[in-house]
């Protein structure tokens, strides 16, 4: 170990500053958030540290150190391109054993900065002991990914049943088992998700267990969005639950990448459609998902792009809440706006769409119930989910009731995969085009003039847009 960590207390202890640059506003900022009172030397100070003196948050002599400056404080920090300062202020505040640190100067300094990491009360300090600030930043990096930014809530959610576990668990390792079952299990769900009253009650209900050792806890359900394929899509919320979850529920849609990212032992139940196969009716999923719960299971359901967009999510968070199962929703990147990304469609611009409508193209006996006058309007973008089955009807009547037939459409297919292909045409071609490519994964269709404005990004598009666009 090339130094020691702690986590020094400064609350309301003087620390002072020498030097009024940014990177010394760096550093005052840090010690304000931990309750520093802050005396700054500096005979000029720029931008950011004029503010803060302005915003009264610390003190300011506008003038050059001196050696009385170093009475009473707790640390100092110099952050002045003077060297010669630099030095002096290291020697002498090292004489009177007042930690310093001079920023980039590790010769010069008697502690270092970590790279830090904080949430809440929670603060983790990383460091490389000076060797490669640069691999820090990495590690922090990594380390914020994987901690959930609710992760201070649970810690103070935790405090306050601190006493009430003491004395209920009096032996230290069934307090450590019981601590485990709740940081790993349901409660951390909850807290974590912002159910406190919901997290407090399943606490109590494990304590009382684990002085009795009656039942196991209940599980818990997560209707996470997979976003549209490309696993880089997936929020960091889902990426944790697919880490911690025992169960992974996934229909169709789920690209097998993004299936890749839960826990290896998990458990993987698919519920979708086979070629050849009736997919497993929505009560059974239900059923399942119930099931699971009740057995003490973390169940992570995962669906593509996001559950509440034509994901049928809201059934099946009814039928959980109605079984009295905790479930938690988390949203995920839809096929419209991956897509839309992927080809370089805005799907909306100020110059030509002012409104995007999503609807579904799926058809009963070929025919589809929507609105059409309503998505033949001019100036907005119209996206189809589920729409090439019924492409030939939905293309005839946006004619019939209005829409140029030069619109420009795009169909994409397996959007943001690596598997992406797209089609571009307009409403008079699309049709025999589609039937040309032989879209067989999912597809997307986009159409209006916002279409028009991918041709700056790709070639294909330019090729097969009439000319006037
Ligand atoms: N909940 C999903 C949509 C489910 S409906 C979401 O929010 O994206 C299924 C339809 O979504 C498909 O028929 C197709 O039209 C569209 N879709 C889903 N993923 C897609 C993808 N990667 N590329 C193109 N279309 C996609």
């Amino acid at each position: 170990m090339q130094s020691f960590p702690l986590f020094l207390s400064l609350l309301d202890r003087r620390v002072l500053v020498v030097g009024g640059t940014d990177q010394a506003a760096r550093k005052v900022e840090l010690l304000l958030s931990a309750g520093a009172q802050v005396s700054l030397i500096a005979e000029t100070v720029t931008g950011e540290i004029a503010q803060l003196i302005a915003d009264a948050r610390i003190c300011w002599a506008g003038r050059t150190f001196d050696q009385a400056d170093l009475v009473g404080v707790a640390l100092v920090i110099v952050a002045t391109a003077d060297e010669a300062l630099q030095a002096r202020v290291s020697q002498l505040a090292q004489a009177q054993c007042v930690p310093v640190n001079v920023v980039d100067r590790p010769a010069l300094s008697s502690f270092i900065m970590p790279a830090i990491v904080d949430r809440g009360p929670i603060t983790i300090a990383i460091s490389t002991g000076g060797l490669a600030p640069a691999l820090a930043r990495k590690l922090r990096a990594e380390i914020e990914r994987a901690l959930p930014a609710a992760i201070g809530r649970l810690a103070r959610f935790a405090e306050i049943f601190r006493g009430q576990v003491r004395r209920t668990l009096g032996e230290p390792r069934a307090r450590r088992l019981f601590w485990d079952r709740v940081f790993d299990g349901r409660v951390g769900e909850l807290a974590l998700a912002g159910d406190e009253i919901a997290a407090r009650r399943e606490l109590i209900r494990l304590l009382d267990t684990a002085r009795s050792d009656r039942a196991p806890a209940q599980g818990m359900v997560h209707l996470v969005g997979a976003g549209p394929g490309d696993p880089d899509l997936l929020t960091l919320k889902a990426h944790r639950l697919l880490q911690r979850a025992d169960v992974v529920v996934y229909d169709r849609l789920v690209s097998p990448e993004v299936l890749g990212a839960a826990r290896r032992d998990a458990e993987r139940i698919f519920v979708g459609k086979r070629r050849g196969h009736h997919a497993v009716p929505q009560e059974e999923i239900n059923a399942r998902l119930v099931a699971l719960a009740r057995a003490g299971k973390s169940v992570v359901r995962l669906k593509g792009g996001d559950p509440f967009v034509f994901g049928r999510g809201g059934e099946e968070v009814e039928a959980l809440v109605d079984a009295g199962v905790a479930v938690e929703v988390v949203p995920g990147i839809t096929a419209a706006l991956g897509c839309a990304a992927s080809a370089g469609i805005p799907l909306t611009h100020r110059d030509h769409a002012q409104a995007c409508v999503f609807v579904t193209g799926h058809t009963r006996d070929g025919e589809t119930a929507l609105d059409w006058p309503m998505l033949a309007r001019p100036r907005q973008t119209v996206v189809i989910y589920m729409g090439i089955e019924g492409l030939p009807a939905i293309t005839r009547q946006l004619v019939q009731h209005g829409m140029p037939a030069s619109t420009p459409v795009a169909l994409i297919e397996n959007g943001t995969t690596e598997r992406e292909r797209r089609v571009v045409g307009t409403l008079a071609t699309i049709e025999r085009q589609a039937a040309r490519a032989q879209l067989q994964g999912p597809t997307l269709c986009v159409l209006g003039e916002v279409v028009a404005l991918a041709l700056v990004k790709d070639r294909d598009f330019r090729l097969a847009l009439p000319a006037r666009l």
